[in-house]
């Protein structure tokens, strides 16, 4: 167990905080810090072809051990941190036998990690968890991915009685800002499907996710001096409301859970000539993810019409789909990720995700890809931890996934 902190705390001891607002690949320098280090690691453990591009894509193999063919499978995880908290200077806090109680972070600053808060915590008693100082985030988020890949990696080169076809291992820059998938060379991976190591708790499996579109709706106003206004002014910031509160009110995130899906106005910028109205919408069926997007051009031109005057605009734009269509045809690869922590004694958590995921990117673009627990809680923020058993075991789901790929097709 020593092993897999060590490797992970010299991973989320670099910074690699991605940034929006830059328009380079990887979007910050300091990422370039831990994609070398992982390419020089990938050689020293004997992984073969390791490459990385211009864009700090890395890729390896594991070659096949066995003599018949065996489908290519990949694993893939992200380097970057999220911008919603810094990761520079993390010290991590290595909690030995957790007794269930309150662990306080930092005394000084009064930052307490606790149970009555993050239940989840309660799973975890007698675990090792490894926090931060409440000052940083950890970085579980998706190190704890590349240290499960990596160190799985390492254990099929030692124990080659395990018998695996070949194995694609990918590291990507960017996910937290949307762009992981965006350059990833899914040719050159290769792999016939690919999982992604980057969800939460230990036995989260994940197949589903959000099919996913923004609106942009404006309404056009007049301005006259407001002394001499009557019958000439139009002020756009009441008529927006009109279009607010013309669409469903509890179907907003605040009010929805599961598969329901909702509308959520993100923002409102408005003066008496112009107001636009910021939305995203969500939802795992695509009739009703079309749905939704007809009833909002619905109420632009009911509000058009009965209003007499093309005051209102909409625009809409897909952002991405649910990668359930792409993966249900070939279910077996979530059958075989299931069956892996079944025979580990992990109890697999078979949810959908309310958001999308690098994994959803890359069905769309030819490699199916489900997304596999990495261990990790309360990602983006100082109360993330993870119990360092639960990546260990995310380790070993990796080499039965390995293992039982190859015995099913022998
Ligand atoms: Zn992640």
């Amino acid at each position: 167990m020593q092993h897999i902190i060590d490797r992970f705390i010299s991973y989320i001891s670099i910074d690699t905080e991605s940034d929006p607002n830059s328009n380079t690949t990887p979007s910050t320098k300091k990422q370039w810090n831990l994609a070398n280090k992982l390419v020089d690691e990938l050689k020293t453990i004997g992984m073969s072809d390791v490459s990385i591009d211009e864009n700090a894509y890395i890729m390896a193999t594991l070659p096949s051990n066995v003599d018949y063919d065996v489908p290519t499978i990949g694993f893939i995880s992200h380097f970057d941190t999220s911008p919603d908290f810094t990761g520079a200077n993390v010290k991590p806090q290595i909690i030995e036998n957790y007794d269930g109680k309150d662990i306080v972070l930092n005394k000084k600053q009064d930052i307490v990690l606790s149970p009555s808060y993050f239940e989840d915590l309660l799973l975890y008693k007698g675990k090792t968890l490894i926090t931060t100082d409440g000052t940083t985030l950890l970085g579980a988020d998706d190190k704890a991915g590349i240290t499960e890949i990596v160190t799985a990696m390492e254990y099929l080169i030692n124990n080659p009685h395990i018998k695996h076809g070949k194995i694609r291992v990918g590291f990507t820059p960017d996910e937290e800002i949307g762009r992981g998938a965006h350059k990833f060379d899914v040719d050159k991976f290769g792999a016939d499907w690919a999982y992604t190591m980057d969800g939460s708790q230990i036995g989260e499996l994940e197949y589903e996710n959000f099919n996913a579109a923004g609106a942009v709706i404006k309404a056009k106003g007049k301005i006259v001096h407001p002394g001499y206004a009557k019958g000439k002014m139009i002020n756009s910031m009441y008529y927006a409301t009109e279009f607010i509160n013309s669409l469903p009110r509890l179907e907003t995130p605040e009010h929805t859970e599961g598969y329901q899906g909702f509308f959520h106005l993100t923002k409102i910028e408005g003066k008496v000539e112009e107001t636009s109205l910021q939305y995203i919408i969500r939802d795992h069926d695509k009739e009703k993810f079309e749905a939704r997007k007809s009833l909002m051009e619905k109420i632009v031109n009911d509000l058009n019409t009965k209003f007499e005057s093309d005051i209102f605009s909409i625009e809409l734009k897909d952002q991405y789909f649910n990668m359930k269509e792409k993966v249900e045809p070939v279910m077996h690869i979530v059958d075989i990720a299931e069956e892996a922590m079944k025979s580990l004694g992990i109890k697999p958590l078979i949810k959908p995700i309310r958001g999308g995921t690098d994994g959803s990117q890359l069905s769309y673009m030819g490699l199916p890809c489900p997304n596999i627990f990495a261990g990790g809680h309360n990602f983006h923020g100082r109360y993330e931890y993870v119990p360092v058993e639960s990546m260990q075991k995310a380790v070993e789901v990796i080499c039965k996934v390995a293992e039982l790929t190859a015995t099913k097709y022998s």
